[in-house]
């Protein structure tokens, strides 16, 4: 049974619909990242789920029982903010015990100091003592279950907040940017631990980001957002190499793709760039159509200015980065509105030892046809085959 289902949700707000038609399946023990720009319905999404906002129309599964009425409350899903919303008044150990004393004490087993309870309070609280320091240890929070969140760095504090989340053995955990507040290295750390956790509890998690990369890295499938719409929902290998349009191209992958505006030329002669520039590749569509022409930065290799096949282009700029150098560059168009485009080339850096491109040089840039990505003039991917494989094809099937 899927861990959360949604179906045809819509939530307006006035005349503005933040989320619309939404259908989204998030597997048993899956981790979802939902991504996309500021504004776009991501945490309106999350609310939803956790029950903290209403959808107009559509159903809501959690765990198999339908929660779409269901206050958040009985919804049995864990929420994770970026602000952990930690008691600072209670110990580590204290926070992460709460939603078990709260289920399981009555208001006066939980002062213990005022009155020692029955043994079978008693069993209770040592049970959830049990739990929690079960939980802090897998955390590696087991030596500072006594101290307060106050004493605590960001990344104990974040994990906390997740031990809080876990204690509950929620159907569904929900995290809405949990790692905005940490710094550049210790988010990298707590995603790996994120992911590494979710692995071992295996319960449906739906992870809101507007970080690509953290998305990439730590989910099973992600769900592109663009006004309120999924507009792809796939695993991070599918959408960097399959987008299913124009914007996800955009969306995944660092360096963002680069874009060629070009136009179909008659006869299935290709599609030309520049004025002196043709891609051969073979697209399907009618003569004189426009078509966007995307490169990831590893599919695209720098050349002389004379090499045969390559664009021309002019260095805008050169970033070092250690392993790898990304060359910027600028490729003249003869689209109307498009005089020039940007490509980015990912050249290993060993291959720069010898002499690394400067900015304002010309150089040429050849490009990997067989991993071009072509939109239509909607923005929609279209199957591209270089021209040779065409020809090919054809003799096979002649
Ligand atoms: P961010 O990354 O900035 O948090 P988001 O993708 O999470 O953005 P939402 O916060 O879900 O986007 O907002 C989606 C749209 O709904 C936005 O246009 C926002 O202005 C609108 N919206 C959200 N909550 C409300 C509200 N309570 N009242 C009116 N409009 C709202």
């Amino acid at each position: 049974m899927a861990g959360v289902v949604l179906e045809n949700v819509c939530r307006r707000f006035g005349a503005h619909a933040a989320i619309e038609n939404i259908d989204l399946t998030v597997g048993e023990g899956e981790f979802v990242a939902l991504v996309g720009p500021s504004g776009c319905g991501k945490s309106t999404l999350l609310r939803m789920i956790a029950g903290l906002d209403w959808p107009d129309e559509g159903a809501i599964h959690i765990g198999g029982r339908e929660v779409t009425g269901v206050a958040a409350a009985e919804r049995n899903v864990a929420m994770v903010f970026q602000n952990y919303a930690l008691y600072p008044h209670l110990s580590v150990r204290q926070n992460i015990a709460t939603p078990l004393t709260m289920r399981q004490l009555t208001a006066w087993e939980r002062l213990p100091l005022l009155w020692r309870g029955s043994a079978a309070s008693r069993a209770r609280r040592s049970q959830i003592d049990a739990e929690v320091h079960e939980v802090a240890q897998a955390l590696g929070l087991g030596h500072v279950l006594d101290l307060k969140p106050g004493a605590l760095s960001g990344g104990q504090r974040q994990r906390v907040a997740l031990g809080r989340a876990i204690v509950r053995q929620p159907a569904a955990f929900l995290y809405d940017e949990p790692l905005s507040n940490l710094d550049a290295e210790l988010r990298t750390t707590m995603r790996t631990e994120i992911a590494d956790l979710h692995r071992r509890i295996g319960v449906a998690s739906v992870y809101v980001t507007h970080d690509q990369v953290e998305a990439m890295t730590m989910a099973d499938r992600i769900a592109v957002m663009r006004a309120g719409r999924i507009l792809q929902f796939d695993s991070p290998a599918q959408l960097y190499a399959q987008p299913s349009c124009i914007e996800v191209a955009r969306t995944i992958g660092t360096p963002c793709i680069g874009l060629l505006p070009a136009k179909v030329l008659a006869g299935d002669g290709g599609l030309s760039i520049g004025l002196h520039s043709v891609l051969p590749l073979h697209v399907g569509q009618s003569a004189g159509a426009d078509v966007t022409v995307g490169f990831r930065a590893e599919h695209l290799q720098l050349a002389t200015t004379d090499a045969a096949g390559t664009l021309p282009a002019r260095v805008l700029n050169v970033e070092y980065l250690g392993a790898d150098v990304l060359v910027h560059v600028a490729v003249a168009t003869a689209q109307p509105g498009h005089s020039e485009a940007r490509l980015v080339v990912r050249v290993a850096g060993i291959d720069c030892r010898g002499r690394t491109p400067v900015k304002g040089e010309w150089l040429g840039v050849g490009v990997d046809l067989g991993r071009a990505l072509v939109f239509d003039a909607d923005g929609q991917r279209i199957d591209a085959m270089p021209h040779d494989t065409a020809l090919r094809q054809q003799v096979a099937h002649g």
